[in-house]
């Protein structure tokens, strides 16, 4: 499950002052789509209204058919995972850090999570910055750490959707390829919406769409694009 439609969808912060028209595309189940443009062209705006931070004034937003706006908030999150680019951790050790988000996740499941995002040698640790009465430092971890933490919460949510945001990536280029390939496999197993920034998502979507003021001026897979421009 967990394909997404965003039908003739208009949306403004402000009156009078509309961000998105028209706004019409279908993400299908299993698919990713990336939407590139340029900065304020409305694509993190896509994102929010998926997640119900706002809610469009005219069309729709669908997942498998429904409206999101008929679903439980519960089930709307549950349903996107958000795969977000900067991580803050918790005082508390990666393991819980990697648990929050599913309560009563089992230690199996935990460590299950950790595995496949390759940051189970941590499990135990605390992050940099933790202090404990006996005076104990914590663990520094590097930014393609922290987002591995980030991707095995996700992991452990396993929703049908995720959600990337690449717009505010703090990855140092080391970190940047072996998250990329983790990325790519994870988006491989889900329905994906990318806000892209890289040239790599960008080439691995199925679908490209192009949005300047709030319109989807062009839309295709990346071949398609390359051969047209
Ligand atoms: P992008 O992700 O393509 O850079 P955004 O979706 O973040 O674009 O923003 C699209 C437009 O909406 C921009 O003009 C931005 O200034 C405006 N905008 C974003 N957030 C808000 C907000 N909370 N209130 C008013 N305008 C906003
Ligand atoms: P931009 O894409 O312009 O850098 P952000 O994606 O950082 O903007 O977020 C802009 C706004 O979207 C925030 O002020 C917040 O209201 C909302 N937002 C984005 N991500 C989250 C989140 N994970 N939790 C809560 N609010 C969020």
């Amino acid at each position: 499950g967990g394909e997404i439609t965003f039908a003739n969808v208009t949306f403004a912060y402000e009156p009078n002052r509309p961000i998105l028209r028209d706004v019409s595309f279908t993400v299908p189940t299993g698919t990713t789509t990336a939407v590139v443009g340029p900065s304020g062209a409305g694509k993190s705006t896509l994102a929010r209204l998926l997640f119900r931070f706002y809610d469009v004034q005219q069309g729709q937003i669908l997942i498998d058919g429904q409206d999101i706006r008929q679903v439980t908030q519960h089930s709307l999150r549950s349903a996107i995972g958000i795969v977000p680019q900067d991580t803050v951790l918790f005082n508390d050790d990666i393991g819980y850090n990697i648990s929050y988000g599913k309560p009563g996740a089992t230690e199996a499941e935990i460590t299950a999570a950790a595995q496949a995002a390759n940051i189970h040698p941590f499990i135990q640790s605390l992050p940099e910055g933790y202090r404990t009465q006996v005076g104990e430092r914590g663990l520094k971890l590097s930014g393609g750490e922290k987002q591995r933490v980030a991707i095995a919460r996700t992991l452990l949510k396993n929703p049908p959707i995720l959600l990337f945001d690449e717009a505010t990536s703090a990855l140092d280029s080391h970190s940047e390829q072996a998250i990329q390939q983790e990325l790519r496999r994870l988006a491989e197993q889900h329905t994906a919406l990318v806000i892209a920034h890289r040239l790599s998502t960008i080439v691995h979507a199925e679908q490209i769409l192009v949005m300047r003021d709030g319109q989807i001026v062009e839309r295709g897979t990346h071949t398609h694009l390359l051969t047209k421009n």
